[in-house]
Parts: structure tokens; C-alpha cells; sequence
């Protein structure tokens, strides 16, 4: 840095110092004298120019410096001290609070020799505050980030213990059934009963891993709203038919009420929306106790040309919900009988998922109780309106049907797992299908290049396999530059039940997606319209 020459130049240097600095100052330590170099004026506490370095601190320190850091500042700034200091490290920095009108300030002095010179120090004060906030402020937001993310752990280990107990118990009563059962296989009558609770277990394991599907899809945002148009006051009556049988089982009166004409056709997810009010539904004759009342109240808040808001009311007379438990409610596993999960049969994921798919539609959920007195649970979504479509009915009254006859058609199962084999060749013989099978994706490629093209009809395509997986398969099938290579309908048959699985099996050049466990209806249905067009 070049020296400043004219007055003006030295000015500016001055200035630009103030705006960093409180002061500078320096001490001839022959004669304790204190100089003053550069002052910000704006400074309330400023040094003296001229005063004994020594007296100076000993009238500051009390008088301005907080008294929690006076003792610590006395000892800092005692010249011996910094003397011994400085044959250490070129320079030391003592921070303090210093009364500045109201309140304190954080400061930050600088102690050197002025280039080595043993008999001169050099003091320069800085205001932190600012910095000093900041960095506090910045610890702060570190420090929750922490907890959050501790918290985030902690729960995250309680889900999968839950998920475990969960999967365990059903798993357990399947295998100790299965182990009883091969035990006395020839006692028919016990083979049946067994059989049975296996298939309870069976189901109850889907659905809790169906659950547990939904809610991370819909809480990852891995999830799409599948649009479907249908007469809203079908969907009511066959939602209300279904849970009236169940009332009617555990004597409760249910009543349905419709404020109004549901005549209209919507245009939303069908299969979402009944599995967002079963879970309430079920929920209030799971808690109402026998000759309780459950009211289901269905009317429209606003109706405009192309969508009309709904509110749907599920008022139950049951058994209430604690007021501090009420907040819990929507959360995943919380359940308020001991929060056990196995109490009442559910999983405590029914409300989660309800309320993820409700707000995933753009709708809310609210729940109101009162512990003895019942519940109501009020549900608010906006749905689009569609126009009569004779040709979208017809194909969906085609999907019901299950009279479908696959004599002189051919697939080919490509798929490794020896059950899943059996089951699937069982579905499609039903059927009159002739299946083959590969029992992974590199036998299915060679099947079908050695066969002649159109030999075919259709091929079911697992993802997982070993050797080559489905994906790969099919890709090497599309590629394969054979007559029908592009034609021949591929159906991607798996567990992989993710949007992303689905996108991914399209991108592979697969023509349908069906997810297992297989079901049926849609399987003769997707193999319908691949096969018979
Ligand atoms: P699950 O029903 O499988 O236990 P949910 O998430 O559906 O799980 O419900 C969570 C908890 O909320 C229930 O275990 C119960 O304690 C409480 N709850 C839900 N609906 C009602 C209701 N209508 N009346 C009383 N309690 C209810």
C-alpha cells in the first residue's frame, strides 16, 4: 500500500478507517502516554489523547466495561501482561462488553507492537456486535437443526420398531400355522381352519404394507392423483352400503345423508378418496360401542359450473377422543389406548393416511371430539366436474366384467419365484391362456427369439429376477429388430409399486403395469385389451 501524499488523500483513508474501526491509538511504554491516532466520533466511550494508559483503564474499566468481564479486561489490558503475551504471538485480541448509551456492545481490541518496536504498542478497537449477533444467531439455528434432526432419528427408530412389531406377529402366526398345518395334514377339518387364519394374517400384512406404502408415497411426493370420472352418488352409495353392513354387524344405526343432487359426474381419484373416508368411516364404528349412532352427512358448500366443493360429515355417538390426544390424531401409529397398536386391531395409520390424501387432493380434514360424548370428523374437497361420456362408461362397464375366454392365445410368464409361478399359471389356465415360462429375464429374451414372430401373444415380464432383471430383458426384446418386436405386448408383473417403478417399466417399452399381489379382474382386463385389442 502506497503512503497517502496530499491532505485530501489522507482524509479519505481516515474516513474509511471510522467506518471500521472505533479507534486506534498507540502507548510509548517509556512513558505510559496514550495517543490517539484515529477516533470514530460516532463512539460513545472514546479514548483520551495524551492520558496515562494505566489511569485511563483504571477509570474506564469500572465505569463502562460490563462487570462480568471488568476483572478479566484489568487483567488483559495490565501492561506486564500483554508484555508476556506478545512474546508469544505477534498479537493479542481481548473481547469485551462495553456500555455504549443504553446498552452494552460487544468490542473487540487488537494489541501489538507497532512493527516489532518492543516500546510501542498498538490498540485497535472494533465494534462486533453485529457479527458477534449474527454468529449467535447462526449457533442458535445450528443447535435446533440438531435437536430436529435428533428428533427426526428418534422417530424415525420408533416407526421402524413399530413397523416390525407390526410385521412380525402376523408373520409369526403365518409360519407357526403353516408348521401346524403340514403337522396334521391329514386332519382336513383343522387344515381349514388354519388355512383360513393364515389368510386373515395373509391380508392384514398386505394392508398394513399397503398402508405403509401409501403414506411414504404420499408423504415423499412419489405419487400421482389417478383421475377417473365417476357419478359421485354411486361412490357415496357404495362408500355408505359398506360401512352400513358393518354398523348393522356391531348393531349401530348409521344414516346417510345427502344435502342434495349427486347425479353429477367428477373427475377424481376414485380409489384414493373412498380409502381417505373408509379409514374415518371405519374408524367411527371401530369406536362406537353397540346401539351407538354414527351420521354421515354429505352436502355442497359452493357449485359452479365446473367444480363443486363438498363437506362430508362423519359424526359418531362413540366412545371420543381425549382433548390431548386430539392434536396426535392424524399422526402415523398414534393410537390413544396406550398407544398399543394391537388393542383395536388397527395399525394407527388409517387417520395419517387420510389426511395425507386429503390434503394431497387439495382438500382438509379437521376432527372435533369430546372424551364419552363421540367424534365428528369433517372432511372438505373440491372436485371437477365432468361432462357425459358414453364411451368412457362403456370401457369402464368392460372392466367389471369377467367372462373372458383366452382359448388359442399364448403368453409367456417370465418370472423366477416357484410360487408366484404356480399362482399366475393357475390365474391365466382359468382363463384358457397357454403359458410358458422363463425363469429369468435372459432365458424370457432367448424364448422369444427362438420362436417364430407372433409365436407370442402376449408376455407377463417380473422385474426382480436374477441373471437378468425384467427391465434389461425387455429392453434387449424391443431391440432385438424382429418382426414383432415392437408389437408383442409386454405387461410388467411386480412388487415394485412406486410411480417411479411404474415410469421406469414404461421407459423399458413395457406396455401395462400390473402390481403384485395380482389383482385378478384387472389382469384379464389389461390381458384383454393387450391381447384381444
Ligand atoms: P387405527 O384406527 O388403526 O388405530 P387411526 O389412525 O385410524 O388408527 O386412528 C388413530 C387413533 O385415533 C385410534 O387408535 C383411536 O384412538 C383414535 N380415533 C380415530 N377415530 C376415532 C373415533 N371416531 N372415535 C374415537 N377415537 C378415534
Amino acid at each position: 500500500m502506497g503512503k497517502p501524499k496530499t491532505e485530501k488523500e489522507q482524509e479519505i483513508l481516515e474516513n474509511v478507517l471510522k467506518e471500521e474501526i472505533d479507534f486506534i491509538t498507540y502507548v510509548d511504554l517509556n512513558t505510559r502516554v496514550s495517543r490517539v491516532i484515529v477516533t470514530n466520533e460516532e463512539t460513545d466511550v472514546m479514548p483520551t489523547n495524551g492520558g496515562d494508559y494505566d489511569e485511563i483503564n483504571r477509570q474506564a474499566i469500572p465505569a463502562y466495561v460490563h462487570p462480568e468481564d471488568q476483572e478479566y479486561c484489568a487483567k488483559q489490558l495490565d501492561i506486564s501482561y500483554i508484555q508476556a503475551e506478545l512474546e508469544k504471538k505477534d498479537h493479542m485480541v481481548v473481547n469485551y462488553r462495553l456500555l455504549c448509551g443504553e446498552r452494552y456492545r460487544r468490542k473487540e481490541l487488537s494489541i501489538s507492537y507497532h512493527k516489532g518496536d518492543k516500546n510501542t504498542l498498538v490498540l485497535v478497537r472494533r465494534d462486533v456486535t453485529d457479527s458477534y449477533e449474527e454468529e449467535q444467531k447462526q449457533k442458535e439455528r445450528l443447535y435446533y437443526a440438531l435437536m430436529d434432526a435428533r428428533h427426526a432419528n428418534q422417530e424415525k427408530n420408533e416407526f421402524l420398531e413399530r413397523m416390525s412389531h407390526e410385521i412380525r406377529t402376523p408373520m409369526n402366526s403365518i409360519i407357526g400355522l403353516s408348521y401346524l398345518t403340514s403337522e396334521h395334514a391329514d386332519n382336513q377339518k383343522q387344515v381349514l381352519e388354519n388355512l383360513t387364519k393364515i389368510n386373515v394374517s395373509a391380508h392384514f400384512l398386505l394392508s398394513f404394507i399397503n398402508d405403509i406404502l401409501n403414506l411414504s408415497q404420499i408423504e415423499s411426493g412419489n405419487v400421482a392423483l389417478i383421475q377417473e370420472d365417476a357419478e359421485l352418488d354411486t361412490f357415496l352409495e357404495e362408500l355408505g352400503g359398506g360401512i352400513c353392513k358393518k354398523a348393522d354387524n356391531k348393531e349401530i344405526h348409521f344414516s346417510m345423508e345427502k344435502r342434495g343432487d349427486f347425479k353429477q359426474k367428477y373427475s377424481f381419484d376414485v380409489e384414493k378418496l373412498r380409502k381417505a373416508l373408509l379409514n374415518i368411516l371405519e374408524n367411527a364404528v371401530k369406536f362406537t360401542p353397540t346401539e351407538g349412532k354414527i351420521d354421515f352427512i354429505i352436502e355442497k358448500t359452493l357449485d359452479t359450473d365446473t367444480e363443486t366443493t363438498l363437506r362430508l360429515e362423519i359424526r359418531d355417538n362413540g366412545i371420543g377422543i381425549d382433548e390431548d390426544f386430539l392434536p396426535y390424531i392424524f399422526d402415523p401409529f398414534e393410537q390413544e389406548e396406550n398407544r398399543n397398536t394391537t388393542l383395536n386391531g388397527g395399525t394407527g395409520l388409517g387417520l395419517a393416511i387420510a389426511r395425507n390424501i386429503i390434503e394431497f387432493m387439495d382438500g382438509r380434514i379437521d376432527a372435533y371430539s369430546e372424551k364419552g360424548k363421540g367424534s365428528t370428523f369433517v372432511v372438505t374437497i373440491t372436485l371437477q366436474k365432468v361432462a357425459d361420456d358414453e364411451e368412457r362408461e362403456r370401457k369402464q362397464n368392460k372392466s367389471e366384467r369377467m367372462d373372458y375366454d383366452f382359448t388359442g392365445k399364448r403368453a409367456l410368464l417370465v418370472e423366477d419365484n416357484e410360487i408366484n409361478i404356480e399362482i399366475t399359471k393357475n390365474i391365466l389356465l382359468h382363463k384358457n391362456l397357454e403359458v410358458e415360462v422363463a425363469v429369468n429375464g435372459e432365458e424370457g429374451v432367448t424364448r422369444y427369439l427362438e420362436h417364430e414372430p407372433g409365436y407370442y401373444d402376449v408376455i407377463l415380464m417380473d422385474i426382480r429376477m436374477p441373471v437378468m432383471d425384467g427391465l434389461t430383458a425387455t429392453k434387449q426384446i424391443r431391440c432385438s429388430g424382429r418382426e414383432d418386436s415392437l408389437q408383442v405386448p409386454i405387461v410388467a408383473m411386480t412388487a415394485n409399486v412406486f410411480e417411479e417403478d411404474v415410469r421406469k417399466s414404461f421407459e423399458a417399452g413395457m406396455d401395462a403395469h400390473l402390481s403384485k399381489p395380482l389383482d385378478i379382474k384387472q389382469m384379464y382386463f389389461v390381458l384383454d385389451s393387450m391381447i384381444c385389442g
